[in-house]
Protein backbone atom coordinates (compact mmCIF):
# COMPACT_ATOMS: atom_id res chain seq x y z
CA UNK A 1 0.00 0.00 0.00
CA UNK A 2 1.11 3.49 -0.13
CA UNK A 3 2.01 5.88 2.34
CA UNK A 4 1.28 9.51 2.31
CA UNK A 5 2.41 11.93 5.18
CA UNK A 6 1.02 15.28 5.78
CA UNK A 7 3.24 17.13 7.81
CA UNK A 8 3.70 20.32 9.68
CA UNK A 9 0.24 22.12 9.27
CA UNK A 10 -2.83 22.52 12.01
CA UNK A 11 -4.84 20.01 12.25
CA UNK A 12 -8.85 19.67 13.25
CA UNK A 13 -9.83 16.20 13.32
CA UNK A 14 -13.57 16.28 14.88
CA UNK A 15 -12.88 13.33 16.59
CA UNK A 16 -14.85 12.65 19.57
CA UNK A 17 -13.23 15.03 21.86
CA UNK A 18 -13.02 18.06 18.99
CA UNK A 19 -8.90 17.33 19.17
CA UNK A 20 -6.89 20.24 17.34
CA UNK A 21 -3.37 20.71 16.75
CA UNK A 22 -1.70 23.91 16.08
CA UNK A 23 0.83 21.65 13.89
CA UNK A 24 0.41 18.29 13.30
CA UNK A 25 0.60 15.34 10.66
CA UNK A 26 -1.70 13.01 9.33
CA UNK A 27 -0.33 9.59 8.18
CA UNK A 28 -2.59 7.83 5.42
CA UNK A 29 -1.73 4.09 4.24
CA UNK A 30 -3.75 3.41 1.29
CA UNK A 31 -7.48 3.87 1.73
CA UNK A 32 -7.08 4.80 5.50
CA UNK A 33 -5.87 7.11 8.03
CA UNK A 34 -3.49 5.59 10.51
CA UNK A 35 -2.50 8.21 12.55
CA UNK A 36 -2.78 11.77 13.55
CA UNK A 37 -1.24 13.50 15.89
CA UNK A 38 0.81 16.42 17.52
CA UNK A 39 4.13 17.92 16.40
CA UNK A 40 6.02 16.34 13.51
CA UNK A 41 5.19 13.53 11.80
CA UNK A 42 7.57 9.89 12.64
CA UNK A 43 9.96 9.37 9.52
CA UNK A 44 8.95 6.39 8.03
CA UNK A 45 10.03 4.47 4.52
CA UNK A 46 8.87 4.71 1.13
CA UNK A 47 6.48 7.10 1.96
CA UNK A 48 5.47 10.31 0.44
CA UNK A 49 5.40 13.53 2.36
CA UNK A 50 3.50 16.41 1.63
CA UNK A 51 4.71 19.74 3.41
CA UNK A 52 1.43 20.78 5.00
CA UNK A 53 2.90 24.22 6.07
CA UNK A 54 0.80 27.25 5.97
CA UNK A 55 -2.19 25.04 5.54
CA UNK A 56 -5.01 23.50 7.49
CA UNK A 57 -6.11 19.65 7.05
CA UNK A 58 -9.35 19.12 7.71
CA UNK A 59 -11.80 15.91 7.44
CA UNK A 60 -12.89 16.22 3.78
CA UNK A 61 -16.36 17.91 3.50
CA UNK A 62 -19.15 16.20 2.77
CA UNK A 63 -22.46 17.31 0.99
CA UNK A 64 -25.74 16.28 2.15
CA UNK A 65 -28.28 17.69 -0.73
CA UNK A 66 -27.52 18.21 -4.58
CA UNK A 67 -29.49 17.76 -8.03
CA UNK A 68 -25.89 17.28 -9.95
CA UNK A 69 -27.78 17.41 -13.35
CA UNK A 70 -28.95 21.03 -12.74
CA UNK A 71 -25.16 21.81 -13.43
CA UNK A 72 -26.63 22.30 -16.98
CA UNK A 73 -29.50 24.49 -16.17
CA UNK A 74 -27.64 27.09 -13.77
CA UNK A 75 -29.45 30.26 -14.21
CA UNK A 76 -33.16 30.60 -15.02
CA UNK A 77 -35.61 31.98 -13.24
CA UNK A 78 -33.00 33.85 -11.02
CA UNK A 79 -35.43 36.26 -9.10
CA UNK A 80 -38.34 33.44 -9.05
CA UNK A 81 -39.74 31.52 -5.96
CA UNK A 82 -39.53 27.62 -5.84
CA UNK A 83 -42.99 26.71 -7.32
CA UNK A 84 -41.79 29.12 -10.27
CA UNK A 85 -39.05 27.83 -10.67
CA UNK A 86 -39.71 24.13 -10.92
CA UNK A 87 -42.49 25.27 -13.65
CA UNK A 88 -39.88 26.82 -15.85
CA UNK A 89 -37.49 23.95 -15.12
CA UNK A 90 -39.81 20.88 -15.72
CA UNK A 91 -39.99 21.69 -19.59
CA UNK A 92 -36.11 21.49 -19.75
CA UNK A 93 -35.27 18.71 -17.79
CA UNK A 94 -37.74 16.44 -19.40
CA UNK A 95 -35.04 16.59 -22.19
CA UNK A 96 -32.26 14.77 -19.93
CA UNK A 97 -31.04 11.41 -21.20
CA UNK A 98 -26.90 9.79 -20.31
CA UNK A 99 -25.01 11.82 -21.68
CA UNK A 100 -25.99 15.42 -20.94
CA UNK A 101 -26.82 13.63 -16.95
CA UNK A 102 -22.99 12.31 -17.24
CA UNK A 103 -21.43 15.64 -18.44
CA UNK A 104 -23.89 17.84 -15.87
CA UNK A 105 -22.67 15.61 -13.15
CA UNK A 106 -18.98 15.86 -14.20
CA UNK A 107 -19.19 19.54 -14.11
CA UNK A 108 -21.13 19.63 -10.45
CA UNK A 109 -18.72 17.24 -9.00
CA UNK A 110 -15.55 18.73 -10.18
CA UNK A 111 -17.08 21.89 -8.67
CA UNK A 112 -17.44 20.32 -5.34
CA UNK A 113 -14.26 18.73 -5.23
CA UNK A 114 -12.41 22.35 -5.99
CA UNK A 115 -14.27 23.16 -3.09
CA UNK A 116 -13.55 20.81 -0.48
CA UNK A 117 -15.81 17.92 -0.91
CA UNK A 118 -14.95 14.33 -0.50
CA UNK A 119 -18.43 12.64 0.06
CA UNK A 120 -21.41 13.32 -2.06
CA UNK A 121 -25.24 12.42 -2.10
CA UNK A 122 -27.03 13.23 -5.54
CA UNK A 123 -31.55 13.45 -4.98
CA UNK A 124 -31.84 12.55 -8.89
CA UNK A 125 -35.57 12.73 -9.76
CA UNK A 126 -36.15 12.76 -13.29
CA UNK A 127 -36.47 9.75 -15.53
CA UNK A 128 -37.57 10.45 -18.50
CA UNK A 129 -39.57 7.86 -20.44
CA UNK A 130 -36.54 7.15 -23.17
CA UNK A 131 -33.23 8.33 -20.73
CA UNK A 132 -31.58 6.01 -20.69
CA UNK A 133 -29.65 4.92 -17.76
CA UNK A 134 -29.35 8.19 -15.45
CA UNK A 135 -28.47 6.77 -12.28
CA UNK A 136 -25.81 4.61 -14.57
CA UNK A 137 -24.60 7.58 -15.98
CA UNK A 138 -24.28 9.62 -13.04
CA UNK A 139 -22.14 7.20 -11.24
CA UNK A 140 -19.42 7.04 -13.66
CA UNK A 141 -19.31 10.86 -13.34
CA UNK A 142 -17.79 10.17 -9.86
CA UNK A 143 -16.13 7.39 -10.49
CA UNK A 144 -13.88 9.59 -12.93
CA UNK A 145 -13.99 12.49 -10.91
CA UNK A 146 -12.91 10.59 -7.65
CA UNK A 147 -15.75 11.34 -5.39
CA UNK A 148 -17.27 8.91 -2.72
CA UNK A 149 -21.16 8.66 -3.93
CA UNK A 150 -24.68 8.25 -2.24
CA UNK A 151 -26.50 8.82 -5.34
CA UNK A 152 -30.15 8.30 -4.58
CA UNK A 153 -33.05 6.91 -7.29
CA UNK A 154 -35.34 9.64 -6.98
CA UNK A 155 -39.01 9.99 -8.52
CA UNK A 156 -42.00 11.68 -9.29
CA UNK A 157 -45.60 10.20 -9.66
CA UNK A 158 -47.85 12.97 -9.05
CA UNK A 159 -48.51 15.04 -12.71
CA UNK A 160 -50.32 18.06 -12.65
CA UNK A 161 -53.78 16.40 -13.37
CA UNK A 162 -53.86 14.60 -10.22
CA UNK A 163 -53.20 18.04 -8.58
CA UNK A 164 -49.25 17.92 -8.54
CA UNK A 165 -46.92 20.67 -9.46
CA UNK A 166 -45.02 19.04 -12.70
CA UNK A 167 -46.02 18.66 -15.68
CA UNK A 168 -47.31 14.60 -16.24
CA UNK A 169 -45.00 14.05 -18.92
CA UNK A 170 -41.85 14.21 -17.02
CA UNK A 171 -43.69 11.80 -13.84
CA UNK A 172 -43.51 7.78 -13.89
CA UNK A 173 -45.68 5.04 -12.61
CA UNK A 174 -45.37 3.49 -9.40
CA UNK A 175 -44.52 0.18 -10.18
CA UNK A 176 -42.22 1.30 -12.75
CA UNK A 177 -40.31 3.75 -9.95
CA UNK A 178 -40.67 0.94 -7.38
CA UNK A 179 -38.87 -1.68 -9.90
CA UNK A 180 -36.39 1.11 -11.48
CA UNK A 181 -34.99 1.42 -7.45
CA UNK A 182 -35.06 -1.71 -6.54
CA UNK A 183 -32.84 -2.73 -9.48
CA UNK A 184 -30.85 0.24 -8.92
CA UNK A 185 -29.71 -0.68 -5.14
CA UNK A 186 -29.40 -4.43 -6.54
CA UNK A 187 -26.71 -3.36 -9.27
CA UNK A 188 -24.90 -0.66 -7.35
CA UNK A 189 -25.26 -0.18 -3.53
CA UNK A 190 -21.69 -1.56 -1.86
CA UNK A 191 -22.28 -2.05 2.17
CA UNK A 192 -18.70 -3.00 2.53
CA UNK A 193 -16.40 -0.98 4.86
CA UNK A 194 -14.15 0.67 2.01
CA UNK A 195 -17.37 1.71 -0.11
CA UNK A 196 -17.19 4.27 -2.47
CA UNK A 197 -20.87 3.69 -3.50
CA UNK A 198 -23.88 3.53 -1.28
CA UNK A 199 -27.20 4.26 -3.16
CA UNK A 200 -30.53 5.28 -1.28
CA UNK A 201 -34.09 6.24 -2.07
CA UNK A 202 -36.01 9.56 -2.49
CA UNK A 203 -38.81 10.49 -3.79
CA UNK A 204 -39.17 13.77 -4.88
CA UNK A 205 -41.23 15.91 -2.57
CA UNK A 206 -45.01 16.15 -1.11
CA UNK A 207 -46.30 18.10 -3.65
CA UNK A 208 -44.52 15.60 -6.41
CA UNK A 209 -45.21 12.53 -5.38
CA UNK A 210 -47.95 10.14 -3.83
CA UNK A 211 -48.81 9.19 -0.32
CA UNK A 212 -48.51 5.33 -1.61
CA UNK A 213 -45.37 6.22 -3.03
CA UNK A 214 -43.89 7.78 0.16
CA UNK A 215 -45.22 4.69 1.96
CA UNK A 216 -44.12 2.13 -0.45
CA UNK A 217 -40.49 3.90 -0.74
CA UNK A 218 -39.95 3.95 3.12
CA UNK A 219 -40.76 -0.10 3.25
CA UNK A 220 -38.54 -0.82 0.17
CA UNK A 221 -35.58 1.12 1.49
CA UNK A 222 -35.65 -0.63 4.85
CA UNK A 223 -36.04 -4.24 3.01
CA UNK A 224 -33.18 -3.36 1.17
CA UNK A 225 -31.21 -1.84 4.28
CA UNK A 226 -30.48 1.49 2.40
CA UNK A 227 -31.36 5.63 3.17
CA UNK A 228 -34.26 7.54 2.79
CA UNK A 229 -34.69 11.33 1.68
CA UNK A 230 -36.77 13.49 0.31
CA UNK A 231 -37.64 17.30 -0.20
CA UNK A 232 -39.21 18.27 3.49
CA UNK A 233 -40.45 22.11 4.60
CA UNK A 234 -38.29 24.06 2.41
CA UNK A 235 -41.32 27.01 1.75
CA UNK A 236 -44.43 28.46 2.98
CA UNK A 237 -46.15 27.56 -0.17
CA UNK A 238 -44.97 24.03 0.41
CA UNK A 239 -46.76 24.17 4.43
CA UNK A 240 -49.54 25.43 2.60
CA UNK A 241 -50.39 22.61 0.00
CA UNK A 242 -49.80 20.37 3.19
CA UNK A 243 -52.32 22.14 5.39
CA UNK A 244 -54.71 22.22 2.46
CA UNK A 245 -54.15 18.80 1.08
CA UNK A 246 -53.38 16.39 4.41
CA UNK A 247 -54.67 18.68 7.02
CA UNK A 248 -51.17 18.42 8.59
CA UNK A 249 -47.64 20.03 8.26
CA UNK A 250 -45.06 18.63 6.25
CA UNK A 251 -43.37 16.97 9.18
CA UNK A 252 -46.56 15.33 10.35
CA UNK A 253 -47.67 14.29 6.95
CA UNK A 254 -44.44 12.38 6.25
CA UNK A 255 -44.17 11.20 9.80
CA UNK A 256 -47.82 9.73 9.19
CA UNK A 257 -46.44 7.62 6.31
CA UNK A 258 -43.26 6.36 8.43
CA UNK A 259 -41.16 8.65 7.26
CA UNK A 260 -39.12 9.44 10.37
CA UNK A 261 -36.47 7.44 11.63
CA UNK A 262 -32.31 6.92 12.05
CA UNK A 263 -32.56 6.08 8.72
CA UNK A 264 -33.89 9.14 6.69
CA UNK A 265 -32.70 12.70 6.22
CA UNK A 266 -34.44 15.38 4.65
CA UNK A 267 -33.37 18.50 2.75
CA UNK A 268 -34.25 22.03 4.03
CA UNK A 269 -36.01 21.86 6.81
CA UNK A 270 -36.65 25.29 7.10
CA UNK A 271 -40.51 25.94 8.18
CA UNK A 272 -40.55 23.59 11.22
CA UNK A 273 -42.33 24.74 14.59
CA UNK A 274 -41.10 23.46 17.82
CA UNK A 275 -43.16 20.11 17.41
CA UNK A 276 -40.87 19.53 14.32
CA UNK A 277 -38.16 19.70 15.75
CA UNK A 278 -38.36 17.66 18.62
CA UNK A 279 -39.79 14.91 16.56
CA UNK A 280 -37.23 15.22 14.11
CA UNK A 281 -34.31 14.55 17.29
CA UNK A 282 -37.02 11.62 18.74
CA UNK A 283 -36.96 9.85 15.32
CA UNK A 284 -33.23 10.57 15.22
CA UNK A 285 -34.02 11.90 11.63
CA UNK A 286 -31.01 14.05 9.37
CA UNK A 287 -31.48 17.55 8.45
CA UNK A 288 -29.45 18.58 5.01
CA UNK A 289 -29.19 22.55 5.65
CA UNK A 290 -28.66 24.23 2.16
CA UNK A 291 -28.35 28.17 2.96
CA UNK A 292 -27.73 29.05 0.12
CA UNK A 293 -30.26 27.42 -2.13
CA UNK A 294 -32.74 28.65 0.72
CA UNK A 295 -31.86 31.99 -0.05
CA UNK A 296 -31.54 32.18 -3.63
CA UNK A 297 -35.18 31.14 -4.20
CA UNK A 298 -36.26 33.07 -0.65
CA UNK A 299 -37.61 30.59 1.43
CA UNK A 300 -36.22 31.41 4.43
CA UNK A 301 -33.17 30.20 7.02
CA UNK A 302 -32.54 26.80 8.79
CA UNK A 303 -33.52 26.35 12.71
CA UNK A 304 -29.93 24.99 12.37
CA UNK A 305 -29.01 26.21 15.96
CA UNK A 306 -32.21 24.76 17.68
CA UNK A 307 -31.89 21.23 15.41
CA UNK A 308 -28.59 20.73 16.74
CA UNK A 309 -29.52 21.58 20.32
CA UNK A 310 -32.23 19.02 19.89
CA UNK A 311 -29.57 16.19 18.78
CA UNK A 312 -30.75 16.28 15.47
CA UNK A 313 -27.66 15.39 13.30
CA UNK A 314 -27.55 18.54 10.65
CA UNK A 315 -25.12 18.43 7.75
CA UNK A 316 -24.78 21.31 5.04
CA UNK A 317 -25.68 20.60 1.46
CA UNK A 318 -24.89 22.97 -1.73
CA UNK A 319 -28.68 21.50 -3.69
CA UNK A 320 -29.09 21.77 -7.01
CA UNK A 321 -26.89 24.43 -9.15
CA UNK A 322 -30.02 25.49 -10.59
CA UNK A 323 -30.75 27.30 -7.55
CA UNK A 324 -27.63 27.63 -6.11
CA UNK A 325 -25.23 28.32 -9.35
CA UNK A 326 -21.40 28.68 -6.75
CA UNK A 327 -22.38 25.07 -5.79
CA UNK A 328 -19.42 25.70 -4.00
CA UNK A 329 -19.28 23.76 -0.72
CA UNK A 330 -16.99 25.21 1.66
CA UNK A 331 -18.66 28.79 1.12
CA UNK A 332 -21.96 27.13 2.54
CA UNK A 333 -20.14 26.94 6.05
CA UNK A 334 -19.72 30.68 5.56
CA UNK A 335 -23.34 30.89 4.92
CA UNK A 336 -24.88 28.69 7.45
CA UNK A 337 -22.90 30.69 10.01
CA UNK A 338 -23.60 34.14 9.01
CA UNK A 339 -27.53 33.31 7.85
CA UNK A 340 -27.51 31.78 11.83
CA UNK A 341 -26.11 35.02 13.23
CA UNK A 342 -28.39 37.53 11.09
CA UNK A 343 -31.34 36.25 12.75
CA UNK A 344 -30.10 34.70 16.32
CA UNK A 345 -27.00 36.61 17.11
CA UNK A 346 -23.29 36.33 17.45
CA UNK A 347 -23.55 33.28 19.34
CA UNK A 348 -26.18 31.21 16.88
CA UNK A 349 -23.62 29.06 15.26
CA UNK A 350 -19.44 29.41 15.98
CA UNK A 351 -17.04 28.78 13.56
CA UNK A 352 -16.70 25.26 14.54
CA UNK A 353 -20.07 24.27 14.62
CA UNK A 354 -19.93 25.35 11.09
CA UNK A 355 -17.12 23.29 9.80
CA UNK A 356 -19.14 20.52 12.02
CA UNK A 357 -22.08 20.39 10.15
CA UNK A 358 -19.82 20.63 6.90
CA UNK A 359 -18.13 17.28 7.92
CA UNK A 360 -18.85 15.12 10.69
CA UNK A 361 -22.53 16.11 10.94
CA UNK A 362 -23.05 15.61 7.17
CA UNK A 363 -22.07 12.16 7.64
CA UNK A 364 -24.08 11.67 10.31
CA UNK A 365 -26.68 12.70 8.69
CA UNK A 366 -25.98 10.18 5.74
CA UNK A 367 -25.25 7.56 7.90
CA UNK A 368 -21.61 6.80 7.29
CA UNK A 369 -19.76 8.84 9.93
CA UNK A 370 -18.57 5.35 11.09
CA UNK A 371 -16.66 5.25 8.10
CA UNK A 372 -16.12 8.69 6.95
CA UNK A 373 -16.42 13.15 8.66
CA UNK A 374 -13.37 12.71 11.15
CA UNK A 375 -9.79 11.98 11.15
CA UNK A 376 -9.06 8.96 12.87
CA UNK A 377 -7.03 6.40 12.98
CA UNK A 378 -9.15 3.58 11.08
CA UNK A 379 -11.00 5.96 9.08
CA UNK A 380 -11.01 6.23 5.43
CA UNK A 381 -8.53 9.07 4.64
CA UNK A 382 -10.54 11.53 2.83
CA UNK A 383 -9.59 15.05 3.67
CA UNK A 384 -8.82 18.60 2.39
CA UNK A 385 -5.21 20.74 3.20
CA UNK A 386 -5.79 24.01 2.78
CA UNK A 387 -3.37 26.72 2.51
CA UNK A 388 -3.91 30.02 4.56
CA UNK A 389 -0.91 31.35 4.26
CA UNK A 390 -1.14 33.54 1.10
CA UNK A 391 -2.68 36.74 1.11
CA UNK A 392 -6.72 36.49 1.29
CA UNK A 393 -6.23 34.45 4.91
CA UNK A 394 -2.30 35.20 6.22
CA UNK A 395 -2.06 36.14 9.29
CA UNK A 396 -5.96 35.47 10.71
CA UNK A 397 -4.84 33.54 13.83
CA UNK A 398 -7.39 30.62 14.13
CA UNK A 399 -7.44 28.50 11.22
CA UNK A 400 -10.82 27.72 11.23
CA UNK A 401 -11.85 31.35 11.29
CA UNK A 402 -9.89 31.56 8.16
CA UNK A 403 -11.19 29.14 6.40
CA UNK A 404 -14.95 29.74 7.49
CA UNK A 405 -15.22 33.54 7.80
CA UNK A 406 -12.47 34.30 4.75
CA UNK A 407 -12.76 33.84 1.13
CA UNK A 408 -13.01 30.12 -0.16
CA UNK A 409 -9.09 29.29 0.45
CA UNK A 410 -6.65 27.70 -2.31
CA UNK A 411 -7.17 24.26 -1.52
CA UNK A 412 -3.28 22.34 -1.58
CA UNK A 413 -4.86 18.62 -1.24
CA UNK A 414 -7.88 17.07 -1.44
CA UNK A 415 -7.28 12.95 -0.73
CA UNK A 416 -10.58 10.60 -1.42
CA UNK A 417 -9.90 7.23 0.13
CA UNK A 418 -5.78 8.11 -0.04
CA UNK A 419 -6.36 9.22 -3.58
CA UNK A 420 -5.92 13.11 -4.41
CA UNK A 421 -8.33 14.68 -6.52
CA UNK A 422 -7.19 17.98 -6.01
CA UNK A 423 -3.58 19.10 -6.04
CA UNK A 424 -2.62 23.37 -5.83
CA UNK A 425 -6.20 23.75 -6.32
CA UNK A 426 -6.19 22.21 -9.39
CA UNK A 427 -8.65 18.81 -10.56
CA UNK A 428 -6.32 15.70 -11.21
CA UNK A 429 -8.66 13.63 -12.30
CA UNK A 430 -10.34 15.72 -15.27
CA UNK A 431 -8.88 18.08 -17.57
CA UNK A 432 -11.32 21.59 -16.71
CA UNK A 433 -10.96 23.30 -19.63
CA UNK A 434 -12.22 20.36 -21.74
CA UNK A 435 -15.16 19.86 -18.96
CA UNK A 436 -16.25 23.55 -19.84
CA UNK A 437 -16.52 22.53 -23.44
CA UNK A 438 -18.64 19.51 -22.47
CA UNK A 439 -20.99 21.68 -20.19
CA UNK A 440 -21.33 24.24 -22.87
CA UNK A 441 -22.28 21.41 -25.56
CA UNK A 442 -24.60 19.34 -23.37
CA UNK A 443 -26.71 22.75 -22.16
CA UNK A 444 -27.28 23.32 -25.39
CA UNK A 445 -27.92 20.30 -26.64
CA UNK A 446 -30.62 20.20 -23.72
CA UNK A 447 -31.87 23.70 -24.26
CA UNK A 448 -32.50 22.91 -28.07
CA UNK A 449 -34.72 19.63 -26.89
CA UNK A 450 -36.87 21.82 -24.96
CA UNK A 451 -37.40 24.25 -27.50
CA UNK A 452 -38.39 21.66 -30.08
CA UNK A 453 -40.67 20.28 -27.33
ZN1 LIG B 1 -33.17 19.99 -3.75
Amino acid sequence: MSLTVIDGCAVVTMDPGRTEHAVGHVVVDGARITAVGAGPAPRLDDATYVDGRGCLVTPGLVNTHHHLYQWLTRGFAVDHTLFEWLTTLYPVWAGLDEDTVRTGATGALAQLARTGCTTTMDHHYVFPADGGDLLGAEIEAARTVGLRFLPTRGSMDLGRSRGGLPPDHVVEEIDAILEGTAAAIDRHHDPSPDSMLRVGVAPCSPFSVTGDLLEQSAKLARDKGVRLHTHLAETDDEEAYCRERFGRSPVEYVDSLGWLGPDVWLAHGVHLDDAAVSALAASGTGVAHCPSSNARLGAGICRARDLRNAGVPVGLGVDGAASNEAASLVEELRHSVLFARAVGGPQALTVRDGLEMATLGGARALGWDDRIGSLEPGKQADLALWRLDTAPHVNIPDPVAALVLGSPPPLELLLVQGRPVVRRDALVTVDEERLAVDVHDATDALLSRAVGR
